[in-house]
């Protein structure tokens, strides 16, 4: 195992990660490669009375370390077992590699829209997969966790046997993002379909993915600038790695959503000082009932938690509280 200290070449490369705004500060980087490792690296943090953070991909940091950070990624072997149908990934592996493996089985697992995400750093926060209300949080899907203190070194989880997903996305300019909005609140959401909306900027992208065909005809509220709907291998709606950058974002999980209280939201963040791209996830059916919608916010620069704020004031009444995945850089 590698170790590093501050000034050491190799430190600022081992605790960079997708997060190019915020950086962990750590006293020193455990580069583990084994569980054994681990169990060093923790060891090391407990005898010195330090706080320990974990990274694999840096995709979800929220506050920087400055005892000892454990770096996971060389720690990434995964397995698929296609007589069982499940997966076994270590604490560093990302979903690439697993929908790699399980796509010649005719297997995926419930992965998010990003493939460079962290399969345990994800699934610790529930995981919201492209087919979320079709089979539930990646969470559900656990069938045994290896821990060394507070860090998962291995998961084993179900795969579903999906080998293709009919998906796809709508783009439409941002002038038309009132009616957008409203079809895409007020669509009779068949339970197998998991849908997004997104604002970015000078457009509007929703997207959808399910096992089963669906009919997308009521959105079709303005003129659609592009668009991409078809029969697609899982690995195509597994998302593509983004380049590493800087961001802040946060998100609320909610019991209602009426369509005031998120066009307010929507217009707030269209006029905010800062630049913010508002998500929202329908959720229900194979999620439960317990919040009917999450609200994310995102913004390309930190220093915008109150301008967030401001936006999340527009859908406060029906706040039930907060997903762990979907923070960043917040603290
Ligand atoms: C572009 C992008 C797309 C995303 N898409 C989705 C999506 O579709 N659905 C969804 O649900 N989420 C999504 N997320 C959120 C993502 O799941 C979380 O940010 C998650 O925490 C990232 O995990 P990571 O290991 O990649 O990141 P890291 O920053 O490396 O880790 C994040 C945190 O996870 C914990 N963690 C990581 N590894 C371990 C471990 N081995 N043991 C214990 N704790 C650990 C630690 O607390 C760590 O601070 C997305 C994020 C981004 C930036």
């Amino acid at each position: 195992m590698q170790i590093f200290y501050p000034g050491d070449a190799g430190y600022d490369e081992e605790r960079s990660g997708f997060q190019t705004g915020l950086r962990h500060e750590p006293q020193v980087v455990f580069a583990v490669e084994n569980v054994q490792d681990v169990e060093d690296a923790v060891g090391h943090a407990e005898s010195h009375g330090l706080e320990y953070a974990i990274q694999t991909t840096g995709h979800g940091l929220t506050t920087a370390t400055t005892g000892v950070l454990i770096s996971t990624r060389r720690l990434n072997a995964v397995e698929v077992d296609p007589a069982t149908g499940t997966a076994r990934a270590e604490a560093g592996a990302v979903w690439q590699q697993v929908v790699e493996k399980a796509a010649p089985h005719g297997l995926a697992p419930l992965s998010g829209d990003a493939s460079d995400v962290g399969v345990v750093g994800y699934t610790l926060g529930g995981g919201f997969s492209v087919l979320a209300r079709e089979f539930g949080f990646a969470s559900d899907r656990v069938t045994r966790t290896e821990k060394v203190g507070d860090v998962v070194t291995a998961l084993e989880f179900e795969l579903l046997p999906v080998e293709r997903v009919h998906a796809g996305e709508l783009f439409f300019e941002a002038r038309y993002e009132r009616e957008v909005v409203e079809a895409f609140h007020t669509w009779d959401l068949p339970d197998h379909v998991t849908p997004a909306l997104t604002t970015l900027g000078d457009v509007v992208r929703i997207t959808f993915a399910s096992t089963k065909p669906f009919d997308v005809g009521h959105l079709r509220v303005a003129p659609v600038l592009k668009e991409d709907l078809g029969l697609k291998p899982f690995a195509e709606v597994a998302g593509r790695p983004l380049p590493p950058h800087t961001y802040q974002g946060d998100n609320v999980l909610l019991r209602d959503l009426p369509l005031e209280a998120l066009q307010r939201a929507r217009e707030i963040a269209a006029r905010s000082t800062a630049e913010i791209f508002l998500g929202v996830l329908p959720l229900g059916a194979a999620l439960g009932s317990e919040a009917t919608h999450l609200l994310k916010l995102i913004s390309p620069r930190l220093g915008v938690q109150e301008q967030h704020e401001e936006v999340f004031e527009a859908v406060r009444p029906f706040v039930v509280g907060r997903s762990r995945n979907f923070r960043y850089a917040v603290g």
